[in-house]
C-alpha cells in the first residue's frame, strides 16, 4: 500500500534531521516540497521523482502529493522544521480522506535557534507566526499581547518581511508593556544551517534590520538573563 509521509526535515542541515525522516525519506518513489528544502536532502532523492515548486504553492503542492500516493507512489512532502507547526502536516489532513498518512515530527526552528542561544525557552512558552497571510492581523497582536501579560517566553516565526517591515516593531511594543527593557531576546539567523547567525539583544536594544524571513526571534520571560554570551531563563531550581 503506498503512503503519504509528511516529513519534518529539521531546521536544515541533515545532522538535524531524525533517522525516521531519513528512513521515510528512503522508503518513498516521490518527494514533493518547496525547493529550498529539496535542496536541503541533497543525494538522498537521487533516483526519486521530485516535484519542487515556488513559495506560494503550499496547497497546489499538498494536492499532488495526494494524487501521486493515489497513482500508487509512497510519497514524502517535506516541510522545514517540524510539519506539525506552520507547515504541512495540517493542510494535509484536512485535504487526505481516503489514503493513510503519516506525519513525521522534527526539530522545530525554535528549538533549534534555543540550543544555539544557550537555554532561553526552558519554561512555558508560546510559538506566534507574524505572518498574517491566514491569521488576522488583529488577533496575532492580541496573542502577542496576551502572552507578554502572561510572562511566556516567546518564539516569534515569520517576524518581518519587505511586505510587513513594522509587523515585530508593533510586537516588541506590545511586550514592553509588560517586560523591562533589559529583557533578553535573542536573534537566530539560518539556525542550523551553513552561516547561521546568532545575536543577543534586548528589548530595549532591538535593532529591526537584524531580522528578517530567515530568522526565529525568542524574547526572555521576565526571569531571563544573559550570562558568559548565553541566553538562560530559569528552570526555577535553587541553584545560586
Ligand atoms: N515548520 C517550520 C516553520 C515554518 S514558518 C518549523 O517548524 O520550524 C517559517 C519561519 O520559520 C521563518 O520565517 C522563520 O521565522 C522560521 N524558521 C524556519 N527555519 C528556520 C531556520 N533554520 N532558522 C531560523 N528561522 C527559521
Amino acid at each position: 500500500m503506498s503512503k503519504l509521509y509528511v516529513v519534518g526535515i529539521g531546521p536544515g542541515g541533515k545532522e538535524n534531521m531524525t533517522f525516521r525522516a531519513k528512513e521515510v525519506i528512503d522508503n518513498s518513489d516521490a518527494i514533493v516540497g518547496y525547493t529550498p528544502y529539496i535542496d536541503y536532502l541533497g543525494d538522498w532523492v537521487d533516483g526519486k521523482e521530485v516535484f519542487s515548486t515556488g513559495m506560494r504553492g503550499e496547497i497546489e503542492r499538498c494536492k499532488q502529493a495526494i494524487d501521486l500516493v493515489k497513482e500508487g507512489k509512497t510519497t514524502s512532502i517535506i516541510s522545514t522544521g517540524d510539519a506539525g507547526l506552520y507547515g504541512m502536516a495540517g493542510p494535509i489532513l484536512e485535504l487526505a480522506k481516503d489514503i493513510e498518512v503519516e506525519v513525521v515530527p522534527g526539530v522545530t526552528a525554535a528549538f533549534s535557534a534555543a540550543s544555539e542561544l544557550g537555554s532561553p525557552i526552558m519554561h512555558d512558552y508560546s510559538s506566534i507566526s507574524l505572518s498574517d497571510l491566514m491569521t488576522p492581523l488583529d488577533v496575532i497582536y492580541k496573542r502577542v499581547e496576551n502572552a507578554a501579560a502572561a510572562d511566556f517566553v516567546i518564539a516569534l516565526y515569520n517576524p518581518r518581511s519587505k511586505g510587513r517591515p513594522d509587523y515585530l516593531e508593533h510586537s516588541i511594543e506590545l511586550v514592553r508593556k509588560y517586560r523591562s527593557l533589559d529583557t533578553p531576546i535573542g536573534l537566530v539567523k539560518d539556525s542550523g544551517r551553513p552561516g547561521t547567525q546568532v545575536k543577543i539583544t534586548t528589548v530595549g536594544d532591538i535593532n529591526y534590520e537584524d531580522v528578517d524571513m530567515l530568522t526565529v526571534v525568542i524574547i526572555g520571560n521576565s526571569n531571563t538573563y544573559i550570562e558568559a554570551g548565553k541566553m538562560i531563563t530559569p528552570r526555577g531550581y535553587n541553584i545560586k
